[in-house]
């Protein structure tokens, strides 16, 4: 069994207490123990600030963009065996290790490809300049430099690889050292592409550190300049925002939680159309991609209520053509969740579900003596308005169809009753339905995506995060926002306003 060690202050160290204990999520062997206990985070945070921050800031954007290029490669060489343990470790198919590894590797690349435009220095324009004075000398300009702290980034189990790599992108090309924290099921990934960061020497020494355990104090060190940069559910988002810590020295912090995210079927799709099986088809894709353990998951089906049978029935069949086994097999097409309290809470979640609702297949029955499988489960709700639906994520290849009555109005009221989501998706060709929705929907909404006959062979499925574009979303989903190009730079600079002399101000830039 292998002992994953913290990388911190330039070394390799083991914590001090019990290691909880990752298991291969198919066979429930043993495979690894993760403990950080007792090990330094003040000398860590030191670390980053004294050594690695100023390393980076020598490079300047370009630099940084060629750092991030050259660590996109160097993971890719291990891809093949980053797929392998992905499998084993998260119960993910070769197609879903496929998408958190190349996910990591590609928005490496993306932010490679950013930063060919920002030049050497370390001083970006934010907006154009401004007349002040009575005449163009007396100038404004705000710019953004990078903060003088660490950014420490603490990540769901659910993209071991992907969530890693897509905030150190964007931390590192901003010029601020990271401290990784992955979720612990699934840390033996994680760890795996933090040991290839560290052996590919590409990175300056203390520009890259990581926990695998928990991260004992550092929360309280973290100062007015550092970031806090967290995925995971609601609850905990909530419980470490509230740090006093965080709170009284206005430390930033990004919170990306979970989502009830809704795909709605417009009344004029009629089962001819290409968009009809592209709606077809992405519900089942989300739930059943990464065994339903994706953020941006389709958690509500939204379905005008004439065309819930036919719809319902078209579903439950694409479901049942899902294989589902062990994920090492090619033939299976959905393998096991990643962790046994993965499993008892899916199951849980079912049952609250259940309640309220019909289940039309699937359900929290064992499906297997080993492993944490769990069937795809389609439910049909009694009542689309009951608050089940609209507050319990249950974070597994589980949605629930609900009926509504085809007007814009309805279907924007009810999936705003989601309370902030990450995405929702709309299928229609009523051009007048899809702007009236997305534009009820986009202010509780980090995304919103749409489909109709004219783009439906030529989208990427809604559950799929661009770099390019931003992701996150209000409320509920955390309040945060990463990525979408040089946006995701924002968090990790400072915006100033600098006021003076116009010919000294772009010297500057
Ligand atoms: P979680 O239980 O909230 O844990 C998230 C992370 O927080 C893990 O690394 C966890 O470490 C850590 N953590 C927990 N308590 C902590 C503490 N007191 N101090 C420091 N770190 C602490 O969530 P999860 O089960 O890993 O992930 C599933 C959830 O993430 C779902 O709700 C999903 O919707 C959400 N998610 C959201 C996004 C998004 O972008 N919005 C993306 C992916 C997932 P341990 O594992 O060691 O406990």
């Amino acid at each position: 069994m292998i002992t994953l060690e913290s990388y911190l202050g330039g070394t390799w160290q083991k914590g001090s207490g019990e290691p909880a204990i990752l298991v291969n999520a198919t066979t429930e062997e043993a495979m690894a123990g993760c403990n950080a206990d007792g090990l330094d985070m003040a000398a860590a945070h030191a670390y980053a600030l004294e050594v690695g921050g100023p390393a980076l800031r020598e490079l300047g954007f370009a630099g940084r963009g060629a750092l991030l290029k050259a660590l996109s490669k160097a993971i890719y060489e291990y891809r093949e065996e980053l797929i392998d343990l992905s499998i084993a470790n998260a119960g993910c198919t070769r197609g879903d290790a496929k998408f958190d590894i190349d996910g990591a590797t590609g928005t490496l690349a993306a932010y490679a490809y950013f930063a060919k435009e920002l030049g050497d220095g370390n001083v970006l324009a934010d907006g154009d300049g401004i007349q002040l004075g009575r005449t163009a000398r007396f100038w404004g300009q705000h710019i953004r430099v990078p903060r003088r702290g660490v950014a420490v980034h603490i990540n769901a189990f659910n993209f071991p690889a992907w969530g890693q790599m897509e905030k150190m992108a964007c931390a590192l090309l901003a010029g601020v050292p990271v401290i990784e924290k992955p979720g612990t099921p699934t840390a033996l990934v994680a760890w795996r592409v933090a040991q290839i960061t560290v052996e590919s020497g590409i990175l300056p020494a203390g520009a890259f550190q990581f926990v695998a355990g928990r991260t004992g104090n550092l929360l309280d060190l973290l100062g007015a300049q550092d970031a806090l940069a967290f995925t995971g559910s609601s609850g905990t988002g909530a419980k470490l925002k509230a740090g006093s810590n965080l709170i009284e020295r206005n430390v930033r912090v990004n919170i990306e939680a979970d989502s009830l995210n809704s795909a709605v079927l417009a009344p004029d799709v009629d089962e001819a159309s290409d968009t009809y099986d592209q709606f077809l088809a992405n519900v089942v894709l989300d739930m059943t991609q990464k065994t339903g353990q994706k953020c941006t998951a389709v958690r509500r089906i939204f379905v005008p209520a004439d065309r819930v049978e036919d719809v319902s029935a078209e579903l439950v069949a694409q479901l049942g053509r899902i294989a589902v086994g062990d994920p090492s097999d090619k033939k299976h097409r959905m393998g096991p969740l990643a962790s046994a309290a993965q499993l008892r809470d899916v199951r849980a979640g079912i049952g609250r579900l259940a309640q309220a609702a019909d289940i039309l297949c699937g359900g929290a029955d064992a499906i297997a003596e080993k492993g944490f499988f769990v069937a795809p489960t389609l439910l049909l709700a009694k009542d689309s308005d009951a608050d089940v639906f609209h507050a319990d994520e249950v974070f597994g290849p589980v949605a629930t169809v609900l009926p509504y009555d085809g007007s814009a109005a309805e279907a924007t009221r009810l999936v705003n009753r989601g309370g902030g989501g990450l995405v929702a998706s709309l299928y229609s060709n009523d051009g007048a339905w899809t702007e009236e929705v997305s534009l009820g929907i986009a202010p509780w909404h980090g995304r919103v995506w749409t489909a109709n006959d004219r783009v439906a062979s030529q989208t990427l499925p809604p559950g799929m995060v661009l770099p390019a574009m931003t992701h996150g979303g209000p409320g509920r989903a955390g309040g945060g926002e990463e990525l979408g190009g040089m946006r995701g730079l924002e968090f990790y600079t400072q915006r100033t306003a600098m006021q003076g002399f116009q010919g000294s101000l772009q010297a500057m830039l």
